[in-house]
């Protein structure tokens, strides 16, 4: 048994069945380290491995809160700070009925190779809980974050660790966040990022995820020596932030996105979506994506349940490149043979792991220019550290200034992938490419900090 094969049952061993979704990203990036590990057993030696895959704390909290009828509910908060090798902890926080610590942990695990990646002083950590703001007042979701903020500030800092927003967390919950730790402890300090402008936050955060990815996808397209975006089809899974500005920056860049989707259904526009009705309705209303063909009876609604077998209709639009924005494993293999029939050039996952390993295997074997999230998804994490810097300094960039310097970090970071995938001998192979370049940064930063 090869050592790859070895450290994987080890850890598959202690894997409950919250751990699979973790495991399944842990597994990846195993496996593309191989060539690294082989190449020097240094890595060994310090058990690298084993050091990085436990974090190096859970924090679990109650979070009791009173709603608008005047009952307490009683929530779950978390915050899994994974690895501070590389700078103070720094990762999202969801909150999401699906929350738990198996699905923190697989995000903190990602977010600590993607923070790296970016070449910015930042580790890895990921929070949340199990609240659902959907259907909640103003009054009832500000009532949750204070209550949630008065157990979280007893851990994190401005140079201890940094949440911000991810699923479920916009400006309006990183407000109420911000203006409950302000209270408790005092200090107006850059303590979380995605703040609204008006009191510390970075121009462009809300859009940096979504322009990214599209910035990442023009670099991979130009290295891969194929056609540029614009005048071309695009396909966009999600209606959220990151989904909402790729269709935004997709548009600036001359391409057409015909689709989009939320947890109920999906849309299809063949002349292009209409993106101010779009954020109409999911920013200001936030309402079903079903009301888009009140407006525009000529598109097609497709609602989740008709594809009960595992295939979304999102995918089966032909489309030059592909953008999965809204939440893990939601493009399957069938999804994946859909796209590929259809003749897709280039995918590019703006959510984090949104296609299952059946559906990567299925894109890399048919040479798809495949840009994995924690490389092609970092313009955000990127931002969020502007803006730590513009608070440090008690500085404000310009609006310039923030996206040149997020498109030459997406340039660079696409250079660094596909360049360490060829010294490997994984030409071409972003995946592979991305986890090495990551995995050796922070392992070394460990090595040389000691145990
Ligand atoms: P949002 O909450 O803003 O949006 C998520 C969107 O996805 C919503 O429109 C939601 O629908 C939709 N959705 C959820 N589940 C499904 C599903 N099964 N099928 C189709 N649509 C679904 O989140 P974000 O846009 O911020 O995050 C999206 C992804 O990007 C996540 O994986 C996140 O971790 C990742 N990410 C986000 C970053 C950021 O800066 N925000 C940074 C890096 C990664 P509905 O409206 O019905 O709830």
């Amino acid at each position: 048994m090869g050592i790859i094969e070895q450290e994987i049952r080890k850890f598959e061993k202690r894997t409950c069945e919250e751990d699979f979704i973790f495991y399944q990203a842990m597994e990846e990036v195993l496996r593309s380290i191989k060539p690294l590990l082989e190449s020097d057993d240094i890595y060994r030696r310090h058990a690298i491995l084993e050091r990085l895959v436990v974090p190096d704390r859970i924090v679990k909290f109650k979070v009791a809160w009173l709603n608008d009828t005047n009952e307490i509910e009683i929530n779950t908060g978390f915050r899994v700070q994974f690895n501070n090798a590389l700078g103070p902890y720094k990762g999202g926080l969801r909150f999401h009925p699906t929350v738990n610590e198996g699905v923190l942990k697989f995000l903190g695990f990602e977010q600590i190779f993607k923070n790296a990646l970016t070449g910015l002083p930042i580790g890895g950590a990921k929070g949340g809980s199990d609240f659902d703001p959907k259907g909640k007042s103003n009054f009832e979701v500000m009532k949750f974050c204070s209550a949630f903020m008065t157990e979280l500030h007893k851990y994190i800092g401005p140079r201890v660790d940094v949440p911000a927003g991810d699923i479920g967390v916009g400006s309006r919950e990183i407000g109420y966040l911000f203006g409950e730790y302000k209270k408790i402890t005092s200090k107006y300090e850059g303590v979380l990022t995605g703040k609204p402008f008006m009191f510390g936050g970075s121009l462009m955060r809300p859009e940096a995820t979504g322009y990214g990815v599209v910035y990442f996808t023009e670099a991979m397209l130009e290295l891969e020596n194929k056609e540029p975006l614009a005048g071309k089809v695009c396909c966009v899974s999600g209606a959220g932030n990151v989904a909402l500005h790729t269709i935004e920056k997709l548009f600036d860049v001359g391409a057409v996105p015909v689709t989009c989707s939320d947890s109920r259904g999906s849309i299809y526009d063949r002349r292009g979506l209409d993106l101010k009705l779009l954020k109409e309705i999911k920013e200001i209303r936030r309402a079903s994506l079903e009301e888009y063909i009140k407006y525009h009876p000529e598109a097609e609604y497709t609602p989740v349940d008709e594809y009960p077998d595992g295939g979304h209709a999102v995918w089966e639009v032909p489309c030059y490149a592909a953008f999965p924005c809204a939440t893990q494993n939601e493009l399957t293999e069938i999804d994946a043979q859909n796209l590929i029939q259809n003749g897709v050039v280039s995918v590019s996952e703006g959510a984090n792991m949104p296609c299952t390993p059946e559906a990567i295997n299925a894109f890399l074997s048919n040479d798809i220019c495949f840009a994995p999230a924690k490389a092609a998804n970092a313009g955000g994490v990127a931002v969020s550290e502007f803006e730590m810097s513009q608070n440090a300094a008690m500085a404000r960039w310009g609006y310039a200034k923030v996206d040149e310097k997020l498109r030459e970090t997406m340039r660079q970071i696409c250079k660094r992938v596909a360049l360490t995938a060829k010294d490997y001998g994984v030409a071409g192979n972003y995946i592979d490419g991305a986890n090495i370049a990551s995995f050796k940064k922070v392992a070394d930063a460990m090595i040389h900090e000691g145990i």
